[in-house]
């Protein structure tokens, strides 16, 4: 399929350089078969993950002072859509690694924990996942009840975890806990948890989509954590998470934007060649207008997107701009994918085209990373309201 209709304007070389590189090895370790099979299964990408790593992609977002390669917001803005073009499980796979819980250790982990853990997550022997979500606490994070007791040199940890995605192939969980149960937020930790550790049990769940990066619920009995493994300082965990935010939700825009890209290119592609009333269906102008709709939302996505990238190299704390981008991004991909399918008829919702994925795998941008309801409430209270 033909990449069409990719505006980089705004980009440096660098940039297209980052965005053609992995386009281009995606396409050679992972074919659109083998993602097929990948979804199908509900297995994790760990060819191109491996390939990713040998690349050296794993290395862009962190610092050059822990051995990065000190990329910006926006370069790592141009990787997370190429990936999610390619494929929108991979860049869950990535960022659930890289930023989700890698971010946390990198600007909160003492020198410890950094020179420990990074290499590894850099050369992608290490993945891990962010374990905050119970079953009484989605929305209401700070309502989470895993408990972390203090016992000399270590922590003893006890709850459930619900919805945490990649658990089951990562070595370890960054995980929010609560140390002071009286205290609300202002009594959480997060506590780097080994998955092999003794009480750690993990049962995978059936997702609709997104299935290579597949969600599990995790269960703490009695488990036995090196105090050394706190992230950051004890009861400031509220504080870590937050600051993590505005990078999380900037990726997961840009992950929005690949996938709707490639459902525009799909689309077309099927479109030009279908053929109803002696004509191909794009000469229809109602069919040809919803890809224009299409093309306006991909565009307005990856304009916020990328603003958010250079407001956060510039060094702003964007709040409500991050909000709005995730909430566009994430309301637009699955618009488009509708439109997608409508456009495709009954092809679209056959097994053997994969639009019924890019439909699927759309579906959780606007519940996960805060649910857009959530954003929505940001965005008011930001405004005064
Ligand atoms: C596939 C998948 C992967 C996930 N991966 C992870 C992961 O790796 N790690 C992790 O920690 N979590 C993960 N999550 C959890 C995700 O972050 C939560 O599902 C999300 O925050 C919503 O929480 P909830 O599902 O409990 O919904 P609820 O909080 O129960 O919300 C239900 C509905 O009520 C609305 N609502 C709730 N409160 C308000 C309010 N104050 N105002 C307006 N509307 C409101 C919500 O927007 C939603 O529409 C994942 C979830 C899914 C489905």
């Amino acid at each position: 399929m033909a990449r069409q209709d990719w505006n980089t304007f705004g980009l440096t070389e660098h940039q297209r350089i980052i965005r053609d590189s992995v386009l281009d090895l995606l396409q050679g370790v992972m074919s659109p078969e083998k993602i097929r099979e990948l979804d199908r299964a509900g297995e994790f990408p760990f060819e191109a993950y491996r390939a990713l790593a040998d690349a050296g992609w794993m290395s862009l977002p962190f610092s050059e002072e822990v051995g990065g390669s000190g990329g910006s917001h926006k370069d790592l803005a141009v990787l997370v859509e190429a990936m999610a073009y390619h494929y929108a499980s991979m860049a869950t796979a990535y960022l659930t690694t890289v930023i989700y819980a890698g971010q946390h250790i990198a600007l909160h982990g003492s020198e410890h924990l950094k020179s420990t853990y990074l290499p590894g997550i850099m050369d992608g022997s290490i993945r891990m996942a962010i374990a905050l979500t119970e079953p009484g606490a989605g929305s209401d994070a700070a309502a989470i009840t895993t408990r972390a007791e203090r016992r000399g040199d270590s922590y003893v940890v006890n709850g459930q975890k619900l919805y945490i995605t990649c658990a089951h192939v990562a070595q370890y969980l960054v995980a929010a806990v609560k140390t002071s149960p009286q205290e609300g937020h202002l009594g959480i930790s997060i506590l780097l948890i080994p998955t092999n550790a003794k009480g750690v049990s993990i049962r995978m769940l059936d997702t609709l989509g997104r299935r290579s990066t597949r969600a599990t619920e995790v269960f703490f009995d009695n488990v036995e954590v090196a105090a050394e493994n706190l992230i950051g300082e004890e009861n400031k965990g509220w504080r870590g998470l937050m600051k993590c935010l505005n990078m999380e939700r900037m990726c997961l825009a840009a992950a929005g934007a690949g996938n709707m890209q490639h459902v525009i290119d799909y689309a077309k592609d099927y479109a030009i060649d279908r053929v109803q009333f002696g004509q191909p269906i794009t000469r229809f102008q109602a069919v040809a207008h919803k890809f224009a709709d299409m093309r306006i939302m991909a565009e307005i996505t990856r304009l916020m997107t990328y603003r958010v990238a250079e407001m956060l190299d510039s060094g702003i704390e964007p709040r409500i701009e991050t909000a709005m981008a995730k909430v566009v991004s994430t309301d637009n991909d699955f618009a488009c994918a509708n439109l997608g399918m409508q456009i495709m008829g009954g092809a679209g919702y056959m097994m053997e085209h994969d639009m019924q994925r890019f439909f699927r795998d759309s579906r959780i941008g606007p519940v996960g990373g805060g649910s857009n309801e959530i954003q929505r409430n940001i965005i008011a209270q930001m405004m005064g309201l």
